[in-house]
């Protein structure tokens, strides 16, 4: 594996529900993740983005959705040349969600019976979610554009897509190299430095399986970096987090 630069283009906080933007670049293939940061300021995506890197959001390669919660995903009217990446066992996830709302079951009963861990906070989210744009596929700005994605499949020759599933059903990463060493982008599966260090998850707000996360979080603990959902790079061995000295920080 050839080492993929990794710049921030949003630090992920917690109390702002902010997640983490990363802007990924593999041999010149540029790769954005999560930039539900900006929820839905598309000028300010734009402004960051040239900022870190002197390019703007019609000039990205690939959007990447580690999940398709709302503070992470959003459609921002991506570009004619960019191809949008979701994963392909969440989406099928979301398209009974819809089934759901339409077909008698109702939104309610649907995330009763799927997440195992729902705060009031969220599940008033998700319902009211259930009726909004971004969740259309068929009329999103990326409608041509979607690329279905699973766990083991290599996104760009340098980007590995791996399995993080149990925050949400059929949550993805990233796994690269980078400056830092062995790099994941770890969507929720780990929210910050203080998640990683908690013996458990009850304190999260939102898990669709405990198991699940419990193992999706085992197995980033062998990594030189992680980029979680919500908070600083770290590194998990000793508990440290990384300075990242380059970006547009805010928070
Ligand atoms: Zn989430």
């Amino acid at each position: 594996m050839s080492e993929v630069r990794i710049r921030p283009v949003g630090i992920g906080t917690r109390l702002t529900l902010r997640c983490g933007c990363v802007l990924l670049d593999d041999a010149g293939t540029t790769v954005l993740v999560d930039p539900g940061h900006f929820s839905g300021h598309r000028a300010a995506l734009d402004a960051a983005l040239r900022a870190t890197a002197g390019i703007g959001l019609d000039d990205i390669d690939i959007v990447f959705f580690t999940h398709l919660h709302f503070d992470h995903y959003d459609d921002l009217g991506y570009g004619p040349r960019t191809t949008v990446a979701v994963s392909a066992r969440e989406l099928e996830f979301f398209a009974r969600f819809i089934a759901a709302r339409d077909d008698g079951e109702g939104v309610e009963a649907f995330l009763a019976r799927e997440y195992e861990h729902l705060a009031p906070v969220f599940r008033r989210q998700f319902v009211r979610l259930a009726h909004d744009r971004r969740y259309d596929f068929a009329n999103a700005s990326f409608a041509g554009r979607l690329r279905t994605v699973v766990p083991g499949e290599a996104l760009t020759p340098n980007l590995r897509v791996i399995d993080l599933e149990g925050h949400a059903p059929g949550q993805i990463g990233l796994d690269c190299l980078t400056a830092h060493g062995r790099t994941a982008i770890a969507g929720d599966a780990l929210l910050s430095l203080d998640d990683a260090l908690a013996a458990d998850v009850a304190h999260h707000l939102v898990y669709w399986r405990h198991d699940l996360l419990l193992a999706a979080r085992e197995s980033l603990a062998g990594h030189d970096c992680v980029v979680p959902g919500h908070g600083p790079w770290f590194e998990p061995r000793s508990a440290r987090l990384i300075e990242t000295t380059e970006g547009l920080l805010h928070g």
